[in-house]
């Protein structure tokens, strides 16, 4: 059994705080972090500080130390959750998840690699081939999802853009028979825009969202370009055109083309981009047309900068090696490069105009284009230069664009073909890792563990929609949270045969519904408004907003009395989430929720020669006049994909890992005391603690306690004559008076306040 930590490590519960109160709180979690204590629990919820520095806690020694104990046998930590779940999933046959959350950097994909390989290492001790296959793929998906899926940011080296909910399925034995991988995308992007004309310099920073429920998705329905681009909009914004196209039927299809800048860079930052330029042989660069150096592209050039080149080669050999052991063949494997090759060329590509039309400059990249994606050069032109539109009558034309839709094109078209590129390699993953020929009268019960790692509440200084879409996702999880933990705790009270005590707490229900009620939500405003024909500008969805919902007491409208000017100014909304008020900037709502990508994109995709390509683009078959039908907005996406998340964790055991991020400087030994704070406000700790104890704080099987306490009273040390442990546990509870703090469950003694318990620690700690 590992060393139980000492008082002077602070409380390895905060259950056992004195009192809950976030002074307490903030001061032991202070002083276990400066201890090198990362971990500590609430109950069976595990709160992580990041410690930024390598630590010598996750090594075989630890594992032995875990599987199979009780949670409260060893010091607080990821294996002893893993091990919880894996219990419960194993003794038990039930469905469990472990939901981990947290800011940007805070520690949540780490942990979630923990407690994969704590899973990884504790199953199987057979060594059974095809289980130790399944292994090493889920694991190695691990290292092609990071590599498509991550980049440096600001706030993190290593920042996941997507959400991630991965499903590891187990046979009766309780080893690893399969899994699936569900991605929630995320686009951030950094946007600076020069305000051209006003001399004046505008920095604005905006994260960009989309989300799928999964790969499986994205195939059928027309969904939007996403990953991460940092992207820097120099010069004027602003111009919209808007192009009605009249359908025969009833339907009037407005095609509002928004041309944001005259010139934009997007930079790609996601890890893979560095790892090939500067980790790709020279023959592979060679083939796919590309130099090797990421300063030598739009897209790379910004992101470049900020990573170091240290270790893209063995990264980018890793990749290919994780590719190959996952069962990626050589022809997929040459499609994915081929498609990054094409992402990165096309980001350099310029327009000009001539006195009659717009000309793309420089045909060799097209004709490079063309050849990665095998489809013919004059086609790539004239996707890149027109676009087909019905017109009232039912006929078919093509319309030119100016240089300032031909740029936006570009740039969604190259968004567009990296996420349904990594969309792809998640369904291929899933394809692999799928569990195959299982047969439950066979097999018995096949049970699941779910790992969740997603992106926590975010509050900036200017908020956009991006936020407001992750914040939804924050209150649906807080939601399930609150719910789960409840009726976790009544479910048990019930089956130990204890009277349950009602808690009061704050049910976020109601800003759950502010955001995506039909017909009344926000959501639904913002799609009403994106269905629209003519100008619907921010604001004036904004005030259809106001009007909806301004009286929703966790709404605040900034509707400004008549009398005051600068009306002209309202462009935001507030909303009281749980976690605190934000303040979202309406500026960009509606284009982010709308599909921007011109269908002669999709189409030249699906009519490439390239099977992979052809596979990744099944609405590009579509013909202009069959798509009048408008695909689902960003909005609804993500709200549908949460929902059925929050639907698939609901029917499963939850365990909680709650990540807090210490500092931004990344430093060991820093702790900044507001920003802990915060987190622990946003991600209701004090709460947790509250409802915990609010019952019973501490709950443990008779023969447990006993094990743990019986030197602490005569009548059980060194054994008991007593005829059950029960009995035994009794004995102990009253010698030290505390039996008034105690109900006796079937199977459990429950403890209501922490102090009765303290004692014991301090008495057993003293002998
Ligand atoms: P994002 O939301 O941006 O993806 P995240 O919460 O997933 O952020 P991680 O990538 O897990 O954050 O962690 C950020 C960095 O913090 C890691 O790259 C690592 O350097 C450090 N770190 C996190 N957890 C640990 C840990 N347990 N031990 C050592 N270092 C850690
Ligand atoms: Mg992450």
């Amino acid at each position: 059994m590992a060393e139980l930590e000492g008082l002077e490590f602070g409380k390895s519960d905060f259950v056992l705080l004195d009192e809950v109160n976030m002074e307490q709180f903030m001061e032991n979690l202070k002083l276990r972090f400066e201890k090198a204590r990362i971990y500590t629990f609430i109950g069976e919820v595990v709160v992580s500080v990041n410690p930024y520095k390598q630590m010598d806690i996750y090594g075989k020694e630890a594992i032995d130390a875990y599987r199979g104990r009780e949670l409260y046998e060893n010091p607080p930590h990821l294996y002893a959750v893993a091990d919880a779940a894996y219990k419960a999933m194993k003794r038990r046959a039930k469905d469990t998840c472990i939901v981990i959350s947290g800011e940007s950097g805070a520690g949540k994909t780490e942990a979630s690699k923990y407690i994969m390989q704590y899973i990884a290492a504790i199953t199987n001790p057979s060594q059974r081939a095809e289980v130790e296959s399944v292994k090493n793929v889920l694991l190695k998906s691990n290292c092609v999802l990071e590599a498509f899926g991550n980049a440096k940011t600001n706030r993190n080296d290593n920042s996941s853009r997507f959400g991630k909910y991965m499903d590891i399925n187990f046979n009766f034995n309780g080893d690893p028979t399969g899994g699936h991988i569900n991605n929630y995308l995320l686009e951030k992007r950094d946007i600076q825009t020069c305000l051209a004309g006003s001399g004046k310099e505008h920095v604005e920073k905006a994260i960009f969202i989309r989300s799928i429920t999964d790969s499986s998705f994205v195939m059928n329905v027309s969904t939007f370009p996403q990953f991460n681009f940092c992207t820097v909009l120099y010069c004027v914004c602003v111009c919209v055109c808007v192009c009605v196209c009249v359908c025969v039927c009833v339907c009037v299809c407005v095609c509002v083309c928004v041309c944001v800048c005259m010139c934009v860079c997007v930079c790609v930052c996601v890890c893979v981009f560095p790892q090939l330029l500067r980790g790709g042989s020279e023959e592979m660069l060679g083939s796919l047309h590309l130099q090797n150096d990421p300063v030598n592209y739009v897209y790379t050039r910004e992101g470049a900068a900020s990573t170091t080149s240290n270790n893209d080669r063995s990264n980018h050999r890793a990749v290919l090696s994780a590719l190959q052991v996952i069962g990626f063949s050589e022809e997929e494997i040459d499609s994915i490069y081929r498609i990054l090759g094409t992402i990165l060329i096309l980001g350099n590509l310029q327009f000009e105009t001539d006195s009659e039309s717009v000309q793309v400059v420089g045909l060799e990249a097209v004709s490079h284009i063309a050849g990665l994606t095998t489809t013919k050069p004059d086609n790539v032109t004239k996707s890149l230069l027109f676009r087909t539109v019905a017109t009232g009558g039912g006929e078919v034309i093509e319309k030119g664009h100016t240089e300032k839709e031909a740029c936006f094109g570009r740039d969604a078209f190259a968004k567009a073909l990296y996420e349904r590129l990594f969309c792809w390699i998640v369904a291929r993953i899933n394809a692999v890792i799928e569990v195959k020929d299982y047969n439950p009268v066979l097999h018995g019960k096949n049970t699941v563990i779910g790992v969740l790692d997603i992106y926590g509440f975010e509050i900036f200084e200017n908020n956009s929609f991006e936020q407001f879409c992750i914040n939804y996702c924050n209150e649906k999880l807080q939601q399930l949270f609150i719910e789960l933990i409840l009726r976790q705790e009544q479910d048990e009270y019930q089956r130990e045969g204890i009277t349950w005590q009602h808690i009061d707490y704050f049910n976020n229900q109601i800003i759950v519904d502010l955001v995506e009620q039909p017909h009344k939500g926000i959501i639904s405003v913002l799609d009403e408004a994106c269905l629209t024909v003519g100008k619907v500008t921010d604001t004036i969805c904004l005030e259809s907003m106001d009007a909806k919902l301004g009286q929703h007491p966790h709404y605040t409208s900034r509707k400004l009395t008549p009398s005051d000017k600068t009306m002209e100014f309202h462009r935001d909304f507030r909303i009281r989430h749980y976690a605190g008020d934000v303040t979202y900037s309406v500026e960009g709502f509606l284009d982010k929720n709308k599909d921007p990508l011109f269908q002669d994109f999709k189409r030249l995709m699906y009519n490439s020669s390239n099977p992979v390509l052809k596979e990744m683009w099944p609405d590009g078959q579509l013909s202009i006049t069959e798509v009048t039908k408008r695909p689902l907005t960003a909005a609804t996406l993500f709200k549908n994909s949460i929902v059925a998340l929050v639907d698939k964790l609901g029917c499963k055991e939850p365990y909680y890992v709650r990540c807090i991020k210490p500092n931004e400087m990344k430093s060991p030994v820093l702790f900044d005391d507001a920003r802990c704070q915060h987190q622990v406000a946003y991600l209701g700790l004090l709460e947790n603690v509250r409802v915990r104890r609010a019952g019973f704080a501490y709950r443990q099987p008779y023969a447990r306690f006993l094990q743990r306490y019986k030197m602490t009273c005569e009548y059980t040390w060194p054994n008991h004559l007593m005829e059950t442990d029960r009995e035994a546990v009794e004995a102990i509870v009253t010698q030290h008076g505390f039996q008034d703090d105690v109900a006796y469950g079937h199977t459990k003694l429950f403890v209501r306040t922490p102090r009765s318990l303290f004692t014991l620690e301090q008495e057993r700690a003293a002998l």
